[in-house]
């Protein structure tokens, strides 16, 4: 489904990501794991269009999408849920939802038209999916970080897309907060067949959900392998898990 081949990215003079490689399959869960300051975020918005590479290619399902703007990127299926919460915090949960549901069909909020009325089937069943209808007519500024981090994903989901990309998913969370995500990523991928790319700093999330895992460190993909490759992987221990093992 997505095919990164020998993506670079330099800011000034720093290469913030170099010579990064990655493949995802439709249907699988995949972990970018690797130490802060890695290039995992930069990689995500890479692939999304917040950033043009240097050099390099990003194919998604056959087609080249290196370089295109990100309205392009979200219009051709991949979605981005931000590792710094990015709500509209004075709307309320529905409203943050349906505005990405909306824009997905091509409306935008106007004078002219009761953009309102539009595309609430599509926003409730998503915020059902995500648990958060109760919260619907909450201002989402209120929410607290963790529910708010769910409100990203869900903002992510209308744009309905085919593959979602979660960049630190739990981060901040509480562990129940973290322990819900787990399973709700789980089901966006069983039953709703969403295809996942994801980082993550808890290891025991990435071990416990990731199809693959990508190790990345100083802006290169040392490694795309099975969770049981990487956990045995003399090279990935010395450089990252030797302290959590
Ligand atoms: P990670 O998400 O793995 O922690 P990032 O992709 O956020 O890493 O950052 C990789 C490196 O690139 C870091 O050293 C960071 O300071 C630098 N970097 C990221 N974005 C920018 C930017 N817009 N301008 C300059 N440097 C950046
Ligand atoms: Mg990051």
């Amino acid at each position: 489904m997505l095919r990164v081949q020998g993506v670079e990215k330099t800011f000034d003079r720093f290469v913030a990501v170099n010579e990064a490689n990655l493949e995802v399959e439709k249907g699988q869960v995949v972990a970018v794991i690797g130490p802060n300051g890695a290039g995992k975020s930069t990689l995500f918005k890479l692939i999304t269009g917040h950033h043009k590479p240097d050099k390099g290619k990003i194919v998604f399902k056959g087609e080249d999408i290196t370089g295109l703007p990100p309205y392009k990127i979200c219009s051709k299926g991949i979605s981005l849920s931000f590792q710094i919460v990015n709500v509209f915090p004075r709307l309320t949960v529905f409203e943050n939802v349906q505005a990405a549901a909306l824009s997905h069909q091509r409306r935008t909020f106007n004078l002219f038209s009761a953009a309102s009325k539009f595309a609430v089937k599509e926003t409730e069943d998503i915020l059902d999916s995500m648990g958060l209808s109760r919260a619907a007519d909450r201002i989402s500024g209120s929410l607290s970080h963790g529910e708010q981090k769910v409100l990203e994903i869900a903002i992510a989901l209308g744009n309905n897309p085919e593959l979602l990309i979660l960049d630190e998913p739990t981060a901040g969370m509480s562990p129940e907060e973290t322990f819900a995500t787990i399973g709700l990523i789980n089901r966006l991928t069983s039953e709703m067949g969403l295809t996942i790319l994801f980082c993550e700093h808890d290891m025991e999330l990435v071990f416990s959900i990731a199809d693959r895992i990508m190790v990345m460190h100083q802006g290169v993909s040392i490694i795309q392998a099975t969770p049981e490759e990487i956990r045995n992987n003399k090279q990935v221990q010395d450089a990252y898990l030797g302290g959590a093992e």
